[in-house]
Parts: structure tokens; C-alpha cells; sequence
């Protein structure tokens, strides 16, 4: 059985071979390590591995996890589906959240990161697939969003994240990948204040390289490193 340090090693690697294959720099990525349903021990092995960027999917599981580990070495994202309500733990527990996908979520950060005296970094997550089931704000929204984002003192707009349909062929995915860099582009030549648009947050296990080619800034990355979730 090959061990977290392994995978995190061989992941790794692959994603510097992708970089270097469409002549990008190694350091313009980030590796995410997605550590849902998993214990801290393994969180633990992954720091030592040299894991330094953690994602989370679920407030209270998060909460248990970075109260025992700190936050000063790890950089926390969260990338599940936020609830208004939540979004005060979200804002003290996370550096940035991948998933602002209504205006009223994007207010409520706002309002939480206002009583911290924080800029709360964030993505606008897509839905690029269309998808009845999965969260994000729909492709044609997504500028309207942005713009009343941009107004939002407390809210520092990163980028654009996305989860399109899941295919066992990853070049099925490059087309959604290709859409959300285009949108991502659109975006940035409206130059709106709070708006740098920096990162597109986008690939999984299953297709990071594919990600990468088209353009990913921050792979999230689970199954690869921590082996399946029960
Ligand atoms: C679980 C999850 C991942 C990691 O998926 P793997 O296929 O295990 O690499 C990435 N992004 C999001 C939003 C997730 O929920």
C-alpha cells in the first residue's frame, strides 16, 4: 500500500510534468489536498508529506479538524456548499471559499468578514455543466453576479471554480474547462474593483492534468492523496 507521502510525492509529480508540458511554471499552481471524511491523523501525514493547502466540504467536520490543527501553517479552503447561516464559521475558519454562488451568500460573508475586520478571499463557483444537482450560479448570471460582488468591501474576488459532470474519459472535461477560462477572461476585461481573478479553480483526482492544460490555478485533489471515502 503506498502511503500518503507517496501519493502526495507521485501527485506531485504529475502535476509538475503537466505544467512543464504546456510551458506554465511549476509554482503557478496550487495543490489542494481535499482531506473530507478524513481524520486529522491523516490530515497530520499530509503536512508531513509537505502538503501546505487543505480543502474542506463540510462547516462542523472542518471546525473539529482546524480547531486541532491551526491555521497558521495551512492555507484552508473550503469548497462545499455554504449555507448563509454558515457563513460566519466559513469567514473565521477559511482563507478563501470556493463556492460563493448567490448574491445573498456573498452578502452574508461580506457582513461576517465586516465584524472581523477581514478581507475574505473568495471564487464564484459555475455551474458549466448545466447540472440540475450541483450547486453554482448558472454561466449567464455569473457576470451580473460578479458586478454586484465587486462592490463588497469585505469580499477580495479571486476567481471562478468549477465541478463539471464527471467523466471516466478526462478529456470529456476540457471543454468545460476551456468555458469556464473564457468566462474568466470576459471577467477580467471589465476591470471591477475587489475583482483580480487570479486563480480558476478547477480539476479533481480524476482530471487535474486535463485542468491544468486548460488553464487550472488550484487542483483540488482528494482520492489521489487520501485513498477513497467510505
Ligand atoms: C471531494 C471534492 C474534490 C476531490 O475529489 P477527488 O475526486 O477525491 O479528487 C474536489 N473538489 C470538490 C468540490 C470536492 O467536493
Amino acid at each position: 500500500m503506498p502511503t500518503i507521502k507517496d501519493n502526495f510525492d507521485r501527485v506531485n509529480k504529475q502535476i509538475v510534468d503537466a505544467v512543464m508540458s504546456c510551458g506554465r511554471k511549476p509554482d503557478t499552481i496550487q495543490l489542494i489536498a481535499v482531506s473530507k471524511r478524513k481524520s486529522v491523523k491523516m490530515i497530520m501525514e499530509g503536512i508531513q508529506a509537505g502538503a501546505k493547502h487543505f480543502g474542506e466540504n463540510y462547516i462542523q467536520e472542518a471546525i473539529e479538524k482546524i480547531d486541532v490543527i491551526g491555521k497558521n501553517k495551512i492555507c484552508w479552503h473550503f469548497i462545499g456548499h455554504l449555507q448563509s447561516n454558515k457563513a460566519k464559521f466559513a469567514v473565521k475558519y477559511f482563507e478563501y471559499i470556493h463556492t460563493v454562488d448567490t448574491l445573498k451568500l456573498a452578502k452574508s460573508i461580506d457582513k461576517q468578514a465586516k465584524k472581523i475586520d477581514k478581507i475574505q478571499k473568495i471564487l464564484v463557483q459555475v455551474n458549466i455543466g448545466k447540472e440540475e444537482t450541483k450547486s453554482g450560479t448558472r454561466t449567464e448570471e455569473t457576470i451580473e453576479l460578479i458586478k454586484q460582488i465587486s462592490t463588497f468591501e469585505n469580499l477580495s474576488l479571486q476567481g471562478l471554480m468549477c465541478m463539471p459532470p464527471y467523466f471516466s474519459d478526462p478529456e470529456k472535461a476540457r471543454i468545460y474547462f476551456k468555458q469556464l477560462g473564457l468566462l474568466k477572461e470576459k471577467i477580467m476585461a471589465r476591470k471591477l474593483g475587489n475583482v483580480t481573478m487570479e486563480h480558476l479553480s478547477m480539476g479533481m483526482s480524476n482530471d487535474f492534468k486535463v485542468a491544468i492544460e486548460e488553464g487550472s490555478t488550484m487542483v483540488r485533489v482528494g482520492t489521489s492523496i487520501f485513498g477513497r471515502r467510505d
